[in-house]
């Protein structure tokens, strides 16, 4: 019965460019699920009302991206821990009949991370160039992991500072000039920057002074290997791409909404990379 199967969504604006779709029609398809997962284009003023008829229109949650994710987190009757430390709500659920957020990006990190750099969280000292909104994710994941000293580097200094000081110990902000002194004593580099990215300006970061067995992740995914990670390659160091950050942020929320923890495999990769490289 069609109309009974659940149905999830992902809001944004704009959407079309969303590959959380492809992500989790895979899943459904694979697990032989009747369910649904919907791109809805939402503008800004629109977002309180779509959140406020959510379940009424027999929604049983979704994700949210860009611009809505603070707003998400105003609106949602509670939210779990990941959340609260980032400020931003990417997945929606149903609790009781309330919508209640949560915040999987941070997850995604450590899980991409836990795949393609085994041992990683025992780096001593990481640095994450930007300040951004997935700076914060991936600061909250690093401290999480148990990592002491986290040095964010941004082109805006001020921003990195706002950042660090949401963290109550063992995260320092320093400016793009200081970066190459920084280098030498970094066991994980991370980019949140979207430098790098297809119509972004390169990220030109000279990774020589890097110790040996340093690991470097870029979580830009278009393309799969930036300037960073070619680089990283090429010095022999360990290099983790993005879009595994991007697959596995998206476990929690399928399992919430169809109630089966999904994989992330080398067939949904190769799925996702094969709609990359078709350039939509
Ligand atoms: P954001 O909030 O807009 O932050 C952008 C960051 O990039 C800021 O730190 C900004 O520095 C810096 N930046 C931009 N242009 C720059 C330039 N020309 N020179 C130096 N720094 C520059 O963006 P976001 O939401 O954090 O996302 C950042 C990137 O992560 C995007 O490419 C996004 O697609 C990617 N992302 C990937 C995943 C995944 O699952 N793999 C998840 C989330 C985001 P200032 O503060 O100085 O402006």
């Amino acid at each position: 019965m069609a109309d009974a199967a659940p149905k999830a969504f992902v809001c944004g604006h704009p959407i079309s460019h969303s590959r959380s779709p492809l992500i989790h029609r895979y899943w459904l398809a694979e697990l032989g699920l009747d369910g649904g997962y919907d791109p809805i284009d939402v503008a800004p003023h629109d977002f309180a009302d779509f959140f406020s008829h959510m379940i009424r229109r027999g929604w049983i949650g979704g994700n949210v991206t860009i611009p809505h994710k603070e707003h998400a987190f105003r609106l949602a009757a509670r939210r779990d821990a990941a959340a609260e430390a980032i400020g931003a709500v990417n997945t929606l659920w149903l609790e009781n009949g309330e919508v209640v957020g949560g915040n999987t990006d941070a997850y995604g990190f450590a899980a991409n991370l836990d795949a393609g750099a085994p041992g990683w969280s025992s780096a001593e000292t990481a640095i994450v160039l930007g300040a951004g909104g997935a700076a914060r994710a991936i600061v909250f994941a690093l401290q999480a992991a148990g990592i002491a000293d986290i040095r964010i580097v941004n082109r805006t200094r001020e921003r990195a500072a706002a950042l660090a000081q949401l963290f109550v110990s063992g995260v320092g902000a320093n400016s793009w000039s200081e970066l190459p002194g920084l280098l030498p004593s970094c066991h994980l580099l991370v980019n949140t920057t979207s430098l790098g990215m297809t119509g972004q300006p390169p990220l030109e970061v000279d990774i020589t002074p890097l110790p040996v067995g340093a690991v470097v992740t870029d979580i830009v995914y278009a393309p799969l290997e930036t300037g960073l990670l070619a680089a990283a390659h090429s010095r022999g160091l360990v290099a983790v791409d993005g879009l595994g950050m991007l697959l596995h942020q998206a476990v929690p929320g399928f399992e919430r909404w169809f109630g089966r923890r999904p994989q992330v495999t080398a067939g949904l990769r190769a799925h996702i990379v094969a709609d990359l490289e078709s350039g939509r």
